[in-house]
This record gives C-alpha cells, structure tokens and sequence, in this order.
C-alpha cells in the first residue's frame, strides 16, 4: 500500500563541496536530510525555507556523506537512520534489507535496499510516493555510471545494480554526486551506437549549459543509457573485446568487471 499523504512534500537540490548533492526532503515544515557531508549547507537551506530537521538518512560512511551530521545533532534532535554493517557510530537507527523507515513528521515511509559494493554495509532508500517513487542511492548508482568499488566485488556491485534497475522506470533516481557528463562520455566510448544515449548527452548537456542539476534522472534512462545496467549488450561487449580488455565470449559479469576496470582509468 501506498501511504498517502495530507502536505505535499519537496525535494530540495543542497549542492556541497565541489560535486556532491545533499537532499533535503520537506513538507514546508518538517526536513529530513539524506547524507549530509557538510553541515553549512543544510543549516543554510533549512533557514532559508524555515524548516525544523526531523530526520537523518545515511547511505554509507564516506566522510562526505557522514560529515555534517554531529554539527546538526548540536542544533536538532533527530534520529539517524543508516546501514547496521557500515561502522557508522553516529546511526540510532540501524537498518537492514526490507526494513521501513517511516519518518513521522512528513507521513513518509522509505524501504531499505541493501547495495554493497562502493562499500560493503551501503543502503539504498525508496521512499513510496502516490506519484513516483525516489531512490536515494548515495554512491551506488550514478547518472549513466557506478560508483568505484572501494570495499566489494564486482559480483556485488553487479547484483547491487540489478537491485536499482529492476525499480519501476519512472522512479527519481536522486544520487549522492553530479557525475553525469564524464559518465556520458565513457558511455558514448563503449556504446557509440545507442541513440537513447545520444540523445541524453545532448539534453544533460543542455541542463550542464544552464547551470542546472542533471539529477534527479530516472531508472528508465539509465536502463536505456548506463552501460553499467547494460553489460548484456552485444555493442558493449564488442567495444570491450575491440579495447583488448574481454575476451569474446565472456559471461556478463566479466563484461561489468572489465567496464568498472576500464572506467576507472578513462
Ligand atoms: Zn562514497
């Protein structure tokens, strides 16, 4: 069942250091924050649309999404919902595979996905939404790319994805960095004959030009445009075996190994 709400609630968009998103989720009175690295800009948004902070949501424990946090427990008292298997010590409310969070204040409930692989405790969130639901998937998913395996295996990070590409398409994807463009460009390297892709360098592009987010993006695209969802696809495969960087005939997740591989030296 979809909860329903009374307020309408609004995503703000709080840009941080020098390509992170932190998002602020409100009713035009209550706020929750997903990964608050820094405390300045949240403290800023919050005052600026006279919110009261009732909740923290943590994906994983990189400093720049963990931060913030022990500089806003000082002003507002709110629960920190996170991973259980992160080492985060700041989390009151430790969370696991299919747990609810249910944030009170704005009447919204989230389900928690576990996708380990940048990190091995990293969750995901969907808040269930009347319209769209909004995946909050920190440093998992990016806009047509994934996050680095600093801690887990391809095989994890794979089965993570599948996780996040299996949601309705219409879901928000709202990612934790506004990576977007030089995801694109390694995408349009490995899949130059994918129009959807063309098509989204020249919208994002557009969005990049207007001093606009490219987030948030939407499952459908990223199913159509992230060579990261797209590891079954024959002109992916080829690139890589043309790179010297597959073997033909390899299964897909080599071919998603041997992509991870071969971005992060792009
Ligand atoms: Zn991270």
């Amino acid at each position: 069942m979809t909860p329903k709400h009374n307020r309408e609630l609004h995503i703000l968009t709080v840009p941080a250091f020098n390509d992170n998103y932190l998002w602020l989720i409100h009713d035009g009175e209550h706020a929750a924050v997903v990964d608050p690295g820094d405390a300045a800009p949240v403290r800023a948004a919050l005052a600026a649309h006279n919110l009261r902070l009732t909740a923290i949501l943590l994906t994983h424990h990189h400093a720049d999404h963990i931060g913030g946090v022990p500089a806003l427990l000082q002003e507002w008292q709110a629960p920190v919902f996170g991973p259980r298997n992160d080492g985060i010590a700041l989390v009151t409310d430790a969370l696991d595979e299919g747990d609810r969070v249910r944030l009170e204040g704005l009447g919204l409930e989230l389900d928690v996905i576990e996708v380990p692989g940048h990190t091995l405790g990293h969750i995901a969130y969907v808040a269930r939404r009347d319209g769209p639901d909004w995946l909050f998937c920190g440093d998992t998913l990016f806009g047509a790319g994934c996050g680095r395996l600093f801690e887990g295996t391809p095989r994890q990070m794979a089965a993570s994805l599948a996780k996040l590409a299996a949601l309705p398409d219409d879901t928000l994807v709202y990612c934790a960095h506004e990576y977007t463009m030089s995801n694109l460009r390694f995408a349009q390297a490995v899949e130059p004959g994918n129009g959807a892709l063309a098509a989204r360098v020249e919208s994002d592009a557009a969005l990049r030009a207007a001093g606009q987010p490219t987030i948030p993006s939407l499952i459908g695209v990223e199913r159509a445009t992230n060579p990261f969802l797209r590891c079954d696809q024959a002109g992916i495969v080829h690139s890589l075996v043309e790179a010297g960087r597959l073997a033909p005939g390899a299964a897909p997740l080599e071919t998603f190994a041997a992509l991870r591989e071969w971005k992060n030296t792009f």
